[in-house]
């Protein structure tokens, strides 16, 4: 089999495909094929460890309207992937804090900036969640309600099942067990011969969707990538219909700092949601540079374990908010890791330095944009016009990290104003 392609991708998550997909489909009768190289199996990293809710409220209006196209690709995906995957179109409830001023007034600018996108997102009663909970859920006077009606909920294994059938039917070249390890590269080509566990292969593009494992592919040749992993634990309980009814809307929990959710029938589960204080995310990159294990420590069986503490806390969180339930019975839990930027915004596009490099990483947050970044990708590398001529990729540019150094994110408040 020649390893020569048009494009390859590294990484088999569900951005690395979703580019892989969008690529392969854009080239139509073109010459050159697509191809895949992903060091374990598909979805093998966070892809596989995700929630899989797809949602287009966001602090950065560039990024909800990428989310609200995406939204519409996830409910008809055949066209452009050549498979479909069962939604549920569950709707979420956000909770703030009232009394938190600050807060409460980028609560309020968030949902003025949403309608301005067309995304519908908007302020709710008391009451109004009471009859969205069937009075499943406690509410406080001191906190506000905001509603997103078209949020979707899917399902991680039927995505993961989709990707391997959409990789097939497309005639995608998918290399698993393979595992990329060193690039040949100069200032005029590009990257000219990518090194892996199967030998070399050739691309006139490379993408670089490989999340989390970044920093430490590309250090190599010199280039700074900033993503470092954020620890967070993953709860399922027990619950009864009669306790919280199956139609509940995902619930984003900002007082509590916890994303709940019905799962699979009588799962309630839940998380909590990325850090967005400076010093946390600061932690999280002075901890990649102590960890020897890298971003490997997403395979390791032993990052599964649970710590009694987090259940306790975990447990206050679910009884505080869901009255009816009592103490719920625990059924699993697992721990996983947010990839996140300095700044918790995608690096997306065209590398600075490396012509034929492109970027697709999603800060945490990617699986509900995998459809349309694979489009805004694909659209790059083939000089397309653009899939929306409405999307400015500048924002999330990798150029943004050249001029000014990490600390300056953690100083600034420009994580904590990417709310969402
Ligand atoms: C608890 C939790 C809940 C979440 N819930 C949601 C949600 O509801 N909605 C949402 O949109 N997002 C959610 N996310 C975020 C989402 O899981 C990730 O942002 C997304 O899965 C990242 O996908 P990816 O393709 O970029 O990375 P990955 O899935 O990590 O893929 C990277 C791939 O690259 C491969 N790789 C690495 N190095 C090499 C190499 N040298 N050679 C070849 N292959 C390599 C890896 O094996 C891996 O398969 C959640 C995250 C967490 C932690």
């Amino acid at each position: 089999m020649s390893k020569k392609y048009h494009t390859i991708v590294i990484g088999g998550g569900c951005l690395g495909v979703a580019c892989a997909l969008s690529v392969q489909r854009k080239l139509g009768n073109k010459p050159g094929k697509v191809a895949i190289l992903e060091k374990k199996v598909l979805g093998a990293g966070l892809s596989s460890r995700h929630s899989a809710i797809v949602r287009s409220a966001n602090a950065s209006p560039m990024a909800a309207r990428m989310a609200k196209l995406s939204t519409q690709y996830w409910k008809n995906l055949k066209p452009i992937w050549g498979v479909e995957i069962p939604y549920e179109q569950s709707g979420a409830i956000w909770i703030a804090d009232k009394n938190d001023e600050k807060a409460a007034k980028s609560w309020r600018s968030l949902e003025l900036s949403m309608q301005k996108e067309g995304i519908d997102f908007a302020m709710i009663s008391h009451k109004d969640v009471q009859d969205l909970s069937h009075q499943g859920l406690k509410t406080l006077p001191d906190e506000l309600y905001y509603y997103e009606p078209e949020v979707l909920q899917l399902d991680s294994p039927q995505i993961l099942n989709a990707m391997q059938t959409a990789v097939k039917k497309n005639h995608i070249d998918v290399f698993e067990h393979c595992e990329v390890i060193d690039f040949q590269h100069d200032t005029q080509h590009g990257i000219k011969t990518i090194a892996s566990s199967q030998g070399q292969f050739f691309a006139e593009n490379v993408v670089n969707a490989s999340g989390a494992w970044s920093s430490e592919l590309f250090a190599g040749m010199g280039l700074t990538i900033p993503v470092a992993l954020q620890p967070v634990y993953v709860a399922n309980f027990l619950v009864s219909a009669s306790d919280i009814p199956e139609s509940l809307p995902i619930i984003a929990d900002f007082v509590n700092q916890a994303y709940f959710r019905r799962w699979r029938g009588s799962i309630l589960h839940m998380h909590q949601p990325r850090r967005r204080q400076s010093k946390d995310i600061a932690s999280s990159f002075s901890r990649a540079s102590m960890n020897p294990e890298g971003a490997n420590v997403i395979y390791d069986a032993l990052s599964f374990n649970v710590h009694h503490q987090q259940l306790e806390d975990y447990l206050g969180k679910v009884t505080s908010r869901f009255p009816k339930i009592g103490h719920p019975v625990y059924a699993g839990g697992y721990h996983s890791f947010f990839d996140i930027t300095p700044d918790l915004k995608f690096i997306l596009g065209l590398d600075t330095q490396i012509n034929n490099l492109y970027h697709c990483l999603g800060a945490g947050q990617a699986l509900k944009y995998a459809p349309i970044l694979g489009e805004l990708i694909a659209d790059l590398i083939l000089e397309q016009p653009t899939t929306s001529a409405s999307i400015n990729l500048q924002e999330f540019s990798i150029s943004r990290f050249a001029s000014k150094d990490f600390a300056d994110y953690w100083r600034t408040e420009s994580a904590q104003q990417n709310a969402l």
